[in-house]
């Protein structure tokens, strides 16, 4: 259930409320908005009666039930606002929300070596990015296949970061590894694959980096929101979800479809950001552009975009990849439609020698 207090609730009346749920066996969670406070009430509400909650306090607007399976994701928590995922990295804080500027990121699938990760780092913010992908821990299809350098390649974002000033987003395959990625990313990246890997999402719930949930590859909305629900759950409201293409029955040309229709569905169920990955999305580096331009134009909060420098020698991922100077292009394309829907600061930026 949701308890709307008025505009100009004192705090001390908000704190007397909280407790009198408290005493009915109910955790109350304060979201306190630009205009109003809510309080989330968490525990077993089904035999509750609201208007008998309501008369608790002259203070409270209104209570509302929560008829959806997950209540800390969804809009009504926020009363409709939406959320601020506010990261911050070398270069100042960046915020992923509905009403904040487009964050692109972009990078590698994996992290190879230092000198393509610096490279690529300092190309991507040239044109406009604002962090840094690459994987050190890889989800591969098959066991034989480039797994990533793991720890090592940690150390090589490290000097990416340090080189380019760029947040650092990297995935986190295993829950024994949060820490040591933790030391170098500004976002946990959880995998398309483990989005439902509840003891990975607990784990990642309990730790304080903002994190980006990939949608798996054949989750419903329902079930990705309910994974970012276990997030929320466990403490951490810093959630992005990320689209980044589903199976469907025609892989012949894509190797996914992006499903784009989820922009204004995520909108009405969720206050959480949401980010696009047409790399994955499309798996290949030509239908890209036109896929991040219609994410923009339908109204992404973000985008995840794969740059290699020499995508033909990709050890993962090269024919979704843009060389550094498409994606040069690219951007310069995207920022057409990033302001003229007045979402588009992610200027180029001279690279220093
Ligand atoms: C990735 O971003 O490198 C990746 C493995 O993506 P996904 O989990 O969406 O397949
Ligand atoms: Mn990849």
């Amino acid at each position: 259930m949701i308890v709307v207090m008025k505009v100009g609730t004192p705090t001390a009346e908000v704190d007397r409320v909280s407790e009198e749920f408290r005493s009915l066996g109910l955790e109350p969670e304060k979201i306190v908005g630009k205009h109003k406070t809510v309080l989330g009430l968490v525990g077993d509400t089904a035999d509750m009666d609201a208007l008998q909650l309501q008369d608790l306090s002259q203070w409270i607007e209104s209570v509302l039930r929560v008829e959806k399976p997950y209540k800390r994701v969804s809009r009504e928590y926020r009363h409709g606002e939406a959320s601020e995922v506010v990261v911050s990295t070398p270069s100042g804080a960046v915020t992923f929300s509905q009403h904040h500027p487009i964050v692109v990121v972009a990078g590698p699938c994996s992290v190879e070596n230092e000198q393509m990760i610096v490279e690529t780092a300092q190309r991507v913010k040239a044109a406009g990015a604002k962090f840094l992908r690459g994987g050190a821990f890889k989800p591969r299809t098959s066991p034989y296949a480039f797994q990533g350098h793991g720890e090592s390649a940690l150390a090589l974002l490290a000097a990416a970061k340090e080189a380019s000033g760029l947040g650092i987003i990297t995935e986190v395959m295993d829950a024994a590894d949060i820490d040591v990625i933790a030391e170098v990313a500004d976002v946990l990246q959880v995998g398309a694959r483990n989005m439902q890997n509840f003891s990975l999402l607990k784990k990642i719930g309990a730790q304080d980096k903002p994190v980006l949930l990939k949608r798996g590859m054949s989750a419903t909305i329902d079930e990705w929101l309910m994974a970012a629900e276990y997030i929320l759950a466990g403490g951490n409201p810093n959630v992005i979800l990320c689209e980044r293409g589903i199976r469907t029955f025609d892989s012949s040309y894509a190797r996914n479809t992006l499903d784009l229709a989820v922009i204004p569905v995520l909108r009405s169920l969720t206050h959480l950001p949401i980010m696009i990955d047409p790399s994955h999305g499309t798996g290949k580096s030509e239908y890209v552009p036109a896929m991040a331009a219609a994410a923009i134009a339908a109204g992404t909060d973000s985008l995840m975009i794969e740059v290699h420098p020499n995508p033909a020698k990709a050890m993962s991922d090269g024919p979704q990849s843009l060389t550094p100077d498409r994606f040069d292009q690219v951007m310069g394309e995207l920022a057409v439609i990033g302001n003229a829907v007045n979402r588009w600061d992610a200027k180029p930026v001279p690279v220093l020698a």
